[in-house]
């Protein structure tokens, strides 16, 4: 038994825990890998939306900004430079903050008067980089300070050629270029822009909490700037995994623990088939037993008497009672074991009539008299006087009350002593036998009425015995719509007590 359910424990844990972490390890590797690969993806795509980003942000600036040397352009058309032109045209163009017009001999033509500030940002074009443009044209963007300053050479068709300088208006570069733009970015990514001095100019939503997926450099429209890119926390790829991992764990943990209930259940299963099994054999060997004892007895008593051994009247009547007695208990055994079968089998019926209850116990009693007498016991029986008639399967309630005296003297040590009680309760009958015997453990007393279950199995309490005596015992009491209790106390006796209703 114990090597059996050992070996089932260890076939349980190669059949069932190995490929249940083998699924798990399985299932664990490929979500990691599905992260990865899904993250790639996603950083991917977003490098790609944010240099597309960038290249719109500096083609509209730039378009923005061309417009504007174009209508100065034309504003230029030949003559003297008009400063009030130039205001009125500033004024309709709020992303030029300030603007600075030079000759080629480096005399500023605009604006008339200018601050420290301006001279400060627009002034500071290093001599090459104007000498570059003065001779190749182009554009060309620096830092100065806080600003980005642009300058290029404007050459109108008459007239002569001026170089521009000009520095941008944040507000309205963050309003009408980048806005316009970036804002229109697809939910959930939000778009952040920052500065050649990494401060954040525009952001269409707080990224406080989001967490950053990638940044890219502006081109030359705006050097040193970048556009990044984030993912607002609880959304993205990474979220989605964990969100799949806690399903995956949780369906998991659901798997496993149906597993462990089958397996347990399996285990159970198989510990009692096995169990039954051993009481199967158990009892077969003590019926052949049972049967065998009073077999002999009889046999031997009867050569005996045949043999003319036995001469006085009193001893031949002796011998007599001794056979009818094991003939008795012969033919209550087969009994036993003929109803049980018939119970097993779904055959046994009972013949139900009203009557007394009185008569049947005594009549018990008598079948036991010469044993209870002949090994020393005290017998004690009370039945109250006005019980009522008990509707019942005579012959059946005999054989259990039967099986319940048997039982008081077989179970009974040195205090032998044997008390049959019939008592009127609930409206029914009770019949009470109780000894003074050996007493049944407390966690075992619920499984004496399943069939073949003996106390300590067997023969280690020295008593021969089938199992299915007390199993017939609640069939009758079931069959009646009655109840088999027991009240026991290991060393100090039993009581057993079959209820039948009126
Ligand atoms: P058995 O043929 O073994 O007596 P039963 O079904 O009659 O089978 O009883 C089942 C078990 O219950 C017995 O083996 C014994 O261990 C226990 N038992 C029954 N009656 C008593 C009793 N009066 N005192 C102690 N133990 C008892």
């Amino acid at each position: 038994m114990a090597g059996l359910s050992g070996r089932f424990s260890a076939f349980a844990l190669l059949a069932i825990v190995l490929p249940a972490a083998i699924v798990a390890v399985l299932g664990y590797v490929s979500l990691q890998q599905w992260r990865r690969s899904s993250e790639l993806l996603f950083r991917e795509q977003a490098r790609a939306l944010a240099a597309m980003a960038a290249e719109k942000v500096s083609l509209v600036l730039r378009r923005y900004e061309d417009e504007f040397l174009s209508r100065l352009e034309s504003g230029l058309g030949g003559g003297p430079l008009e400063p009030r032109a130039v205001d009125a045209l500033l004024e309709s163009t709020p992303l030029i903050q300030r603007l600075a017009i030079f000759d080629r001999r480096g005399r500023r033509l605009y604006p008339v008067t200018w601050n420290a500030d301006d001279a400060a940002i627009l002034g500071g074009a290093p001599p090459d980089v104007q000498a570059a443009l003065w001779e190749g044209g182009g554009r060309r963007e620096f830092e100065v300070g806080d600003h980005v300053v642009v300058v290029t050479v404007l050459r109108p068709r008459q007239g002569a050629p001026v170089l521009v300088a000009w520095s941008r208006n944040i507000d309205v570069l963050r309003r009408d270029v980048l806005d316009g733009t970036l804002g229109a970015l697809e939910a959930p990514t939000i778009a952040a822009v920052f500065d050649h001095r990494a401060r954040r100019v525009y952001s269409r939503l707080s990224v406080d909490d989001a967490e950053l997926v990638t940044a890219i450099p502006f081109q030359d429209a705006l050097p040193g700037w970048s556009v990044a890119l984030y993912q607002p926390s609880g959304i993205g790829p990474r979220y989605a995994i964990r969100r799949q991992l806690m399903l995956f764990t949780a369906a998991f943990g659901v798997l496993i623990a149906m597993i462990v209930v089958g397996a347990v259940a399996t285990w159970q299963l198989t510990r009692r088939e096995t169990e039954m099994a051993q009481l199967k054999s158990d009892f077969v060997a003590n019926v052949s037993h049972d049967l065998k004892t009073p077999l002999s007895v009889i046999r031997m008593f009867g050569e005996t008497l045949e043999m003319g051994r036995v001469t006085t009247d009193e001893q031949r009547r002796e011998y007599y009672r001794v056979i009818t007695r094991e003939s008795e208990r012969l033919s209550r055994l087969i009994d036993n074991v003929l109803d049980f079968s018939r119970i097993e089998g779904g055959r046994r019926t009972y013949q139900m009539a009203r009557a007394p209850i009185e008569p049947l116990v005594h009549q018990t009693i008598d079948a036991f008299a010469y044993p209870l007498r002949e090994q020393g016991f005290k017998l004690e029986v009370h039945v109250d006087p006005d019980l009522p008639d008990v509707s019942m399967d005579s012959a059946a309630v005999e054989q259990a009350l039967a099986n319940l005296v048997d039982n008081a003297i077989k179970y009974s040590a040195d205090r032998r002593s044997v008390r049959v009680e019939a008592r009127r309760l609930e409206g029914g009958v009770t019949i009470t036998v109780a000894d003074e015997g050996i007493g049944i453990p407390r966690d075992e007393q619920a499984r004496i009425f399943e069939k073949f279950y003996r106390v300590g199995r067997s023969e280690t309490q020295g008593r021969r015995g089938s199992g299915v005596g007390l199993a017939l015992v609640r069939h009758v009491a079931q069959a009646h719509g009655g109840r088999i209790s027991v009240d026991s106390e290991p060393g100090a006796g039993s009581r057993f007590t079959l209820w039948l209703p009126g």
